[in-house]
């Protein structure tokens, strides 16, 4: 892990599907805005890249493939990003030794699903 934030918390990626879409819950937006926040608190040089990230959440562009391998849907492609050692299959990610826009929207998804799980419980 680069950047020292983990994007596997708690298992988070082996919960069931089913949450409200987004739009569609306000929940989200508070979630999505929680996550956006730390995660500009720990890469405080990516800001624009954060943003770009929320904004691929709130289009749903985030797939979770299986429990280590989510897609992101960008406007330049389609992009595999790794949920246990931070890798993602984009040029930048390679290029520049930091955490791309794919992999900080896939965390923020996954926080965002993590953070529903525990607020409002699907049972
Ligand atoms: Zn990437």
């Amino acid at each position: 892990m680069r950047m020292g934030m983990s994007i596997v918390e708690n298992n988070a990626f082996s919960l069931p599907d089913g949450y409200p879409t987004l739009h569609e819950n306000s929940s989200w937006w508070h979630a999505i805005t929680l996550a956006a926040n730390r995660a500009k608190e720990a890469l405080p040089h990516a800001e624009v890249r954060v943003e770009r990230a929320r904004q691929l959440v709130l289009d749903g562009r985030i797939e979770i493939v299986h429990s280590s391998l989510a897609k992101v849907t960008s406007s330049r492609g389609t992009f595999y990003t790794s949920l246990i050692n931070g890798d993602c299959t984009c040029v930048e990610s390679g290029r520049r030794n930091t955490w791309c826009h794919h992999l900080i929207a896939t965390w923020l998804y996954c926080s965002c699903r993590l953070y529903l799980q525990v607020v409002q419980p699907s049972s």
